[in-house]
């Protein structure tokens, strides 16, 4: 591969994978395939706005009752689930969640990356934390359903990705070798427990929101362009029945 610049080869070595060694590829959804973008405005802006104009709080008051609320649950199932949050809140919550819908999009890397993966025969699965309505939105929203035939929200479970729990009960339904697994998450925590598993090929995401600065990843191999990785993934085809 040439590279055009020296800042080029170095982002491409650090998000080396070595795809010859990974037939599975676990995706999460928001900030991983789409932008999080959308789900940055609506927890961050659209609905402290609409608590405050319900109330008559200042939006600043609105935010940080509203933002103490998540900082209780942050990272349990509570967090992820439209039913815990409509009954809190005592809000139609697809509802609201519905009138940003005009910002959910995929990331412009994300269809090369999947059509990559499948046609080099990688199994491919979606594994989100997403509640199941919210994942529904999503899907008829952008084209993500055209591209992964697998799709798993974990509230099947009854435990987020942040849990061992979890990737136990992943491992009984989907049959995935850890060792040959690769796992694709913008959340650190969340990649962190899926290490914990045992998965051994673990990415990050440098720009999960499009509006947003790149961010600096340490811990993990990242990625801000998954194109960077179509060439090498169809050189390396999945061999069916050798696994
Ligand atoms: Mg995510």
């Amino acid at each position: 591969m040439l590279y055009e610049s020296l800042l080029d080869f170095w982002r491409v070595r650090l998000s080396f994978l070595p795809w010859n060694e990974i037939d599975t590829v676990l995706l999460d959804m928001d900030g991983t395939l789409l932008d999080l973008h959308y789900d940055n405005v609506f927890w961050m802006n659209t609905l402290p706005e609409k608590l405050a104009a319900r109330s008559g709080q200042t939006l600043a008051q609105s935010k940080a009752a509203l933002f103490a609320r998540y900082e209780k649950v942050m990272g349990t199932i509570d967090w992820y689930c439209l039913d815990y949050w409509a009954e809190q809140l005592d809000i139609d919550i697809m509802a609201a969640k519905r009138e940003d819908q005009h910002l959910i999009r995929m990331r412009d890397d994300t269809i090369p990356f999947l059509d990559a993966l499948n046609v080099s025969g990688r199994e491919v699965v979606l594994v989100t934390n997403a509640h199941p309505e919210a994942l529904a939105l999503k899907l008829e929203n952008t084209e993500l359903g055209n591209h992964i035939s697998q799709m798993i929200s974990t509230h099947e479970f009854g435990v987020p990705k942040e849990y061992q729990s979890l990737w136990q009960q992943l491992h009984q339904r989907v049959s995935f070798n850890p060792s040959r697994t690769l796992f694709v998450d913008d959340n650190l925590p969340i990649l962190n427990a899926a290490q914990t598993f045992g998965i051994k090929h673990l990415l990050s995401i440098i720009n999960p929101d499009s509006q947003k600065e790149d961010r600096t990843i340490t811990d993990f191999p990242a990625t801000a362009d998954y194109r960077d990785f179509t060439n090498e993934i169809l050189a390396t085809p999945v061999q069916k029945g050798k696994q």
